[in-house]
């Protein structure tokens, strides 16, 4: 299946590295590989794939994590289906037709 991509150079992740104790969580939940643990604290090493599920903000007990959830593809799709021009790459066809996937991931 081809790997789909949020916008590039728009999502709201930031992690503080001075927050993080290395629990793990945030790598449990994110659907998208976006975060590792190479050094014993979590680290951002695939930003664009991001959906700002907020998932991983939820789940740090130590607010190490700051997303801005809750936009992005949901609300592209929401969009498309009223019949506005979406942002989201991944579910609006070239030809701007109804969308027929439900979603990033
Ligand atoms: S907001 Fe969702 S997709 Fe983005 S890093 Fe967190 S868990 Fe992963
Ligand atoms: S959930 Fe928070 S504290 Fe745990 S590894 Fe991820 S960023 Fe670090």
């Amino acid at each position: 299946m081809q790997t789909l991509t949020y916008l590039k150079n728009v999502v709201t992740l930031a992690l503080v590295p001075e927050n993080c104790t290395g629990c793990g969580n945030c790598l449990q939940v994110c659907p998208r590989a976006v975060l590792a643990m190479p050094n014993g604290k979590a680290e951002i090493i695939n930003r664009d794939a991001c959906i700002e599920c907020g998932a991983c903000q939820q789940n740090c007990p130590f607010g190490a994590i700051i997303v801005k959830a809750g936009v992005g593809c949901a609300a592209a799709v929401i969009n498309s289906f009223l019949g506005r021009k979406s942002a989201c790459c991944c579910t609006l066809p070239s030809d701007n037709s109804p969308p027929t996937g439900t979603g990033c991931c």
